[in-house]
């Protein structure tokens, strides 16, 4: 067997619980065992290792072996390593120094148990086994149980076996090129290199026989390149070892399956997990943590005195994603099981659980904006609605105020048109005489003129009350002038009832945002109603007072009148539409007013005050003014 090179990978966990759990449940020791102390004493477990420390095969091996063992013992356990560099001093010479090296070095600290990591460190161990460590227990890993029988392992030593076999990794091959045409079989020049080309012309015999078979030994490393660059494309190319080429040129196994690899025009595939990052596209192996683990465990039966036997470490199909999409292979002609390295899992593999709560929030949100963007969509047809509403009955209501005001504006309009006819006439007379006072007659076209202007207004105030609007027309304009154009309609009829009529107005213009038509209509109502009111009071007590000002920052408008009043118990009602105490009210006004101030942003009371009469006020948002400069 060969210990290529392995890392540790994220990849083997799964690999590596696995065999945890098959090693926790299969008769071995648990790993909280505590161990007999051996003559007083921590148990001495020495490891050799057949190659130099950059083989990563057996330092991945070992690390795992020494882990297990530390955590198993507490800690309470000394740990020994031995390189013996074989692949590089490979010399009979150098085994026996270190034979005798080893022999000496450990005389005062012999070993409780030898752990041979390979088969060249079983040989040696078994050979050095009375001068290095007489009468200890020797456990060796790392090759299958026909190498030890060809090295003639004696019966005492415990072997964790690993089978490396290479028919397997051949039958995965098949699996994934079942079109394949041509196998070509890699092995380099180094006895183990050669042991593993004859144990692969043993073991696929009757595989080899159904392709065109070849293999590629005795060449140099640039001949491995060359051959395996123009092999055909429907080939299966194995890679067993290469730890030397013809030329005796040494190599770490998968430095050279990296070189061949890169420019491969077939798929190459391989018995060690340590190849995966070189190029290959996967195969069968035992990996060399669960081996590590797998001898730990035969190590403290060792310790504990319990009788041992030789076990199979467990092997595993394993596969390079990256490169079965280079070759085009499918994933699901891979054998179950098999462990996959370096898949690119989908965003929904990967993150399912961030993906389902974004997806639930995202549709939640979704839902929410859904049922908002509908219910606001009700909002605006229910106010558009609503406002055409308004709008209708402020038309009805404004339609209505000039009806009832209709006889004091015909009166009221009469006035100025009498005055110009009279002007008129006045005009034309003095103009028939000799010498007409021209002068006079200046005077009197100012007059008509001024006159006109007067008609001309009350014309335009006529209007405006009766036009229909299709939407309300935001202005901003300031409450005292509407206050004013509102007495200005009204003076005429409350002239024919004999009301006097009052103003305070503030000093500061109230600018407020509304619809300025909308606005005179409340004043009209209010001033309407206190004139109704008052029918009943004495002509000397009849008055009716406008007062605007600024309260709590707000507009505000009150309409007094010295009328009978409202019962107390109907101050609540008031507003309501329908709500009358005249024969002919429509009950319809101060709700109209409401609705018109609220949907302004203002409210609107009503009180009675101490002396009799009632007080019915308004308040409006003031547009705020812009920061002057100082
Ligand atoms: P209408 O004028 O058609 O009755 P309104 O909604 O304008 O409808 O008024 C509702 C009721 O409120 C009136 O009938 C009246 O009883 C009472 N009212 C309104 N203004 C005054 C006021 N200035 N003084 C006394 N009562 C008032």
């Amino acid at each position: 067997m060969c210990w290529g090179e392995a890392r540790v990978r994220t990849q083997y966990t799964r690999l590596w619980l696995a065999t945890i759990l098959f090693v926790a449940f299969n008769c071995f020791p648990a790993a909280s065992e505590i161990l007999p102390p051996v003559a007083g004493r921590a148990p001495r477990i020495l490891i050799v290792y057949p190659y130099d420390e950059r083989i990563v095969a057996t330092t991945v091996a070992g690390e795992a072996l020494r882990s297990r063992l530390i955590e198993a013992t507490n800690s309470r356990i000394d740990l020994f390593s031995e390189f013996l560099d074989l692949s590089r001093f490979p010399e009979t010479e150098h085994a026996k120094r270190m034979g005798e090296y080893l022999a000496r070095k450990y005389e005062a600290r012999r070993p409780d148990v030898v752990v041979a990591l390979g088969k060249e460190a079983a040989i040696f161990i078994t050979a050095n086994r009375d001068a290095i460590a007489p009468g200890a227990k020797i456990v060796a890993a790392g090759f299958g149980s026909s190498t030890a029988e060809k090295i003639g392992l004696p019966q005492e030593v415990i072997g964790a076996f690993s089978t490396f076999d290479i028919l397997k990794t051949a039958e995965m091959a098949r699996r994934l090129q079942p079109d394949a045409r041509h196998l070509y079989i890699i092995g380099g020049s180094a006895d183990f290199d050669r042991g593993w080309l004859a144990s692969a012309r043993a073991a696929l015999g009757e595989f080899a026989a159904r392709y065109d078979t070849t293999y590629l030994e005795d060449l140099t490393i640039d001949e491995f390149v060359d051959r395996s660059a123009h092999v055909p494309r429907d080939s299966i190319i194995l890679m067993l070892t290469i730890f030397k080429d013809r030329t005796g040129r040494n190599f770490i196994p998968r430095e050279a399956v990296r070189q061949i690899a890169a420019t491969a025009s077939a798929p190459i595939y391989g018995p060690y997990q340590t190849y995966v990052d070189y190029g290959v596209v996967g195969g069968n192996t035992v990996t060399f943590d669960s081996l590590g683990q797998t001898v730990a465990d035969l190590v403290l039966n060792a310790i504990a005195g319990r009788p041992g036997q030789d076990v199979d470490a467990p092997q595993t199909y394993f596969a390079d994603a990256r490169q079965l999409q280079r070759w085009g292979l499918s994933l699901q002609n891979l054998p179950a099981g098999t462990i996959i390295m370096h898949q690119k899992m989908s965003l929904w593999q990967e993150h399912w659980l961030v993906v389902t709560a974004t997806f639930g929030v995202v549709t939640m949100q979704a839902t929410v904006i859904a049922i908002l963007l509908l219910e606001r969509r009700r909002r605006r047809a229910a106010e558009s609605r609503a406002r055409i509403h308004l709008l209708e009955a402020v038309h009805l209501n404004q339609s209505a105020t000039a009806g009832a005001l209709s006889s004091s504006i015909a009166h009221e309009l009469n006035q100025p048109l009498s005055a110009i006819r009279n002007n008129a006439e006045a005009a034309s007379e003095l103009l028939r005489g000799r010498s007409p006072d021209l002068q006079l007659i200046q005077q009197i076209l100012v007059d008509i003129q001024e006159d006109d202007k007067r008609a001309s207004d009350i014309i335009g105030r006529m209007r405006g009350l009766l036009k229909k609007r299709s939407d309300i027309d935001w202005q901003e304009f300031d409450l005292n002038d509407v206050t004013w154009s509102a007495i200005q309609i009204i003076h005429g009829e409350a002239e024919r009832r004999g009301v006097t009529l009052k103003a305070t107005e503030a000093a500061d213009k109230l600018m407020v945002r509304a619809d300025k038509v909308h606005v005179q209509q409340v004043v009209l109502n209010l001033a309407a109603n206190a004139m109704d009111a008052m029918s009943e009071v004495a002509r000397v007590r009849k008055t009716l007072t406008f007062i605007t000002g600024v309260s709590n920052d707000r507009a505000a408008l009150c309409v007094a009148d010295t009328g009978t009043g409202i019962p107390e118990d109907c101050l609540p009602s008031i507003f309501e539409p329908f709500y009358t105490t005249k024969q002919a009210g429509t009950g319809l006004g101060l709700s109209i007013a409401r609705a018109i101030v609220e949907t302004y942003g203002g409210a609107i009371s009503a009180y009675n005050l101490p002396e009799g009469g009632a007080i019915f006020r308004i308040d409006l948002p003031l547009v705020k003014r812009q920061e002057e400069p100082e």
